[in-house]
């Protein structure tokens, strides 16, 4: 009867805990920007048509049977597509060890694990600030943790000599964090000559880069140019890990569908290395679920409901571009001397406003609107109907 009284309650999750109180907020003007996940002009949550189309073809003829432990051949053959090229010269050689995971959160895990497993010794390099889940995947792993700089507060953009430096100053093969594209939480991405310049230090360096990949056509609006920073150090000539993730570009959420590769130096070295990944998830979770993964490859084998996809990942992207111009013309036209440029230069789901906490507090109790205390916007969940009304509140709380 004592086996549990000494536990406390856990910390609410920062992220989850701004949902909870949006909900439990009855006041009709409420605005929730808190949590990332894409939302319509009428602040809906979306299944994608090709998401609808692909299920109304599969309804019925799926047995339920396991999946592989490396989950969908298939879905996973098709992921890899997205991210190395269609043509990928590794995807030929089955240089790469690729396996289905639980979303993007359970690609990162098992690396994490992976990781832990064959180089105990060794540390992440994490950016500053990143996804709030990534420290406590990493903790939870027993990887070590340093971070290196990344985004610079005075510019709103990236601190990209402080950046380099810490590569230079990291020791000699060390593991790297990057995010691949729309950086979360704060939408700045290096451009493309920036991201040469950190391959070429990471590679002299000798580190290993593991890209987060959960925002892949987010940035752009094409998924194939939100591949830019892989396709890069590929031809770079490095090793690498990636986590990939269908929650945001395919709306899959709750589905947990996505993928963990690791690209290896020869095919033998491929299948030992996709061997100790299963073997790590066995008894974690043995093998991944079917139904999510069975909508990704009947989509993405299907060349019709593929472009419909593109299409509609666009046509995301695109709204939130457009938000982006709508609340700063909004706060310009308010007449706020603030510089808000920063709001359509960062890109991908988040803005970083720069607001302060206690900003944030004021927005929060005074106008119902809900964020993350770090000033963190979800720019899906702005709409035309609110926009308005979220750039007085803004302009209110930063006179
Ligand atoms: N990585 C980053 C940077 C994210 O922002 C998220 C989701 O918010 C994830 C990974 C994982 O998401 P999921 O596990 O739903 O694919």
């Amino acid at each position: 009867s004592s086996w549990w009284r000494n536990v406390e309650p856990a910390a609410k999750d920062p992220i989850l805990g701004v949902t909870e109180a949006f909900l439990a907020d009855p006041s009709p003007d409420k605005v929730n920007v808190g949590v990332g996940a894409y939302r319509d002009d009428n602040g809906k949550p979306v299944v994608l048509e090709c998401v609808r189309e692909a299920e109304r073809r599969i309804a019925g003829t799926a047995n339920m049977e396991y999946l592989p432990m490396g989950g969908s051949v298939k879905m996973v053959e098709e992921t890899l597509k997205l991210a190395y090229g269609d043509n990928s010269e590794f995807i030929k050689d089955k240089r790469i060890a690729a396996v289905q995971s639980l979303s993007g959160t359970g690609a990162c895990r098992l690396f994490a694990d992976f990781q832990n497993r064959f180089h105990p010794d060794s540390q992440i390099y994490i950016p500053v600030p990143t996804w709030s889940n990534h420290h406590n995947i990493w903790r939870d792993a027993h990887v070590t943790q340093r971070t290196f700089h990344y985004y610079h507060p005075g510019t709103k953009g990236l601190d990209f000599a402080a950046l380099m430096d810490d590569i230079k100053n990291a020791p000699n093969g060390s593991f790297f964090l990057l995010h691949a594209c729309a950086h979360n939480p704060t939408g700045v991405d290096p451009s493309e000559e920036q991201w040469k310049e950190i391959s070429y230090q990471i590679k002299a360096k000798g580190h290993f880069p593991f890209f987060d990949m959960a925002y892949q056509g987010f940035a752009s609006g094409d998924p194939e140019r939100d591949a830019k920073a892989i396709r890069i150090f590929l031809k770079d000539g490095h090793l690498l890990g990636l986590a990939q993730s269908y929650a945001k570009n395919m709306g899959l959420y709750g589905q947990r569908v996505g993928c963990l590769s690791v690209l290896c130096e020869d095919e033998k070295q491929a299948v030992a290395v996709k061997s100790q990944l299963q073997q790590l998830a066995r008894p974690m979770y043995s093998n991944p679920p079917v139904h999510g993964a069975l909508i990704v490859s009947t989509i993405l084998g299907d060349a019709e409901l593929k472009k419909l996809w593109l299409k509609e990942v666009q046509g995301m992207a695109d709204r939130i571009i457009g938000m982006r111009t709508a609340l700063r013309e909004n706060l310009e036209k308010l007449g706020s001397p603030l510089s808000w440029k920063h709001i359509t230069n960062q890109i991908g789901m988040f803005c970083y406003s720069g607001l302060t906490p206690e900003q944030v507090d004021r927005l929060t109790d005074e106008y119902h609107i809900y964020m993350t205390r770090n000033g963190r916007i979800s720019m899906a969940g702005v709409t035309t109907g609110n926009v308005g009304y979220l750039a007085n509140a803004i302009h209110e709380v930063t006179k």
